[in-house]
């Protein structure tokens, strides 16, 4: 299926521009908070091998209000093997680590979307889902992170 059947190619094509942009500025200068939120963050969360990802009460009770029975994404039931829950940066933290427990830039997915997504940016995810998977992109394009990435543009 060609690229331009999608009405938000358009958008998204602007969306990468701006995230260039973005990237060519120093935009953000890190607070001795934003490395404490860094680093707490791995204790947050942790993947517990095949279990339920959260670490710590907080985490687990964070997981469980914000998830359902399915990723949100490949529509997979967390009880799938392969599937379970993860929590998910949109925006990755190894780019935006100030964003490491903004809780607007977490989401749970399963594992093998995590996976796949990997540390790409949110723009070249949606891209990717795009392409790869046309009949689930709108699942990944209706959770944009717009509230985050319109700050970003503004600090
Ligand atoms: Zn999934």
């Amino acid at each position: 299926m060609p690229q331009s059947d999608f009405p938000e190619e358009q958008s998204l094509e602007q969306l990468f521009q701006q995230a260039d942009e973005l990237g060519k500025k120093q935009y953000h200068r890190l607070t001795p908070e934003d490395f404490e939120d860094y680093r707490k963050y791995d204790y947050w969360r942790n993947i517990n091998g095949d279990g339920e990802c959260g670490s710590t009460q907080e985490s687990r009770d964070w997981v469980r209000q914000n998830s359902g029975y399915s990723c949100p994404v490949c529509q997979e039931r967390f009880s799938t093997p392969g599937h379970h829950r993860t929590i998910d940066h949109k925006l990755p933290r190894a780019q935006y680590p100030w964003l490491s427990l903004n809780f607007a830039n977490l989401w749970v997915i399963c594992l093998a979307c995590n996976q796949e997504k990997a540390e790409m940016h949110w723009f070249e995810y949606e891209h990717y889902m795009l392409l790869n998977h046309p009949e689930i992109y709108s699942n990944v394009h209706e959770v944009r992170p717009n509230r985050l990435i319109k700050n970003l543009r503004q600090t």
